[in-house]
């Protein structure tokens, strides 16, 4: 599933190519696609120009803009949903969004899971999400996250904590803060809450350099990959050795999710 970095990098590629571009024609080849009325959709976007894109956890919002009426494009990818410029559409092709002068946006979806909305304004459940995990400051960190009850790498994973983290970048994370995975949140000292913080950043920001993390089929808006799960520590390392101290990486199951730690160095 893409999670923040490579949304992320998908944006940074679509935005250098797709911005200030006018929407010339728009088909949906799967209903499921869109949230609503297919053909509604297709009206409402065509003649529109691309403002601006930017993410909001892991959506992707298109600003819109017909003569002085604003509106956005909502694009949630969920497990599968991906865009390539000028790709060749294939069966699994659910949408493609041709623009005036170059290029189309062809919108792959093997699982049909991804959703585009068309709405004036951010949909109410975007603006229920929490704070950007790149965006939080340390203290607001520290003080939300000691005022929950919750284990540690569920809190992450929280949508309403932090929008947008995912599985892999939590792992990584609370290694890097050596912080066990099931560790209660309200019993994490402020000095190692605050070193999680750092973590988040520090873990996101790699793996944007790195163009996030191709594990099963992403790939980013040129096509690219990503190889950000090369140099993980312990995500996917079950068995392996820990890079700190040799002890093997374990894998137990936290809020239904697949996590990978070292009991060695991660403290509850
Ligand atoms: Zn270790």
């Amino acid at each position: 599933m893409p999670e923040l970095p490579e949304v992320e990098t998908i944006i940074r590629g679509l935005a250098r190519r797709v911005i200030n571009r006018r929407i010339a024609g728009v088909e949906f080849h799967e209903p499921r696609t869109v949230v609503g009325d297919p053909a509604q959709a297709v009206e409402r976007l065509l003649g529109q120009t691309i403002r601006g894109i930017r993410r909001h956890g892991k959506y992707i919002v298109f600003d819109l803009q017909k003569g002085r009426k604003e509106s956005c494009l909502v694009v949630h990818l969920r497990m599968s949903g991906n865009f390539v410029l000028d790709g060749e559409p294939g069966p699994h092709t659910r949408a493609i969004v041709e623009l005036e002068g170059g290029p189309t946006m062809v919108f792959h979806d093997i699982r049909k899971f991804g959703r585009w909305q068309v709405s004036d304004d951010l949909p109410a459940r975007l603006l229920q999400l929490g704070p950007e995990p790149l965006e939080i400051s340390e203290s607001e960190f520290v003080k939300q996250l000691r005022g929950r009850r919750a284990m540690a790498k569920a809190l992450l994973l929280n949508q309403e904590f932090l929008r947008g983290l995912g599985n892999i970048y939590a792992d990584e994370s609370l290694f890097r803060a050596r912080i066990h995975p099931r560790a209660i949140t309200s019993r994490i000292g402020v000095k190692r809450a605050a070193r999680l913080h750092r973590a988040i950043q520090e873990v996101l920001t790699d793996a944007i350099a790195q163009g996030g993390s191709t594990i099963n089929n992403y790939v980013n808006s040129e096509g690219g990959q990503g190889y950000f799960q090369l140099s993980t520590a312990v995500y996917g390392k079950t068995g392996e050795e820990c890079t700190v101290c040799a002890a093997p990486i374990l894998r137990i199951i936290v809020a239904s999710r697949s996590t990978h730690y070292c009991g060695r160095c991660q403290r509850p």
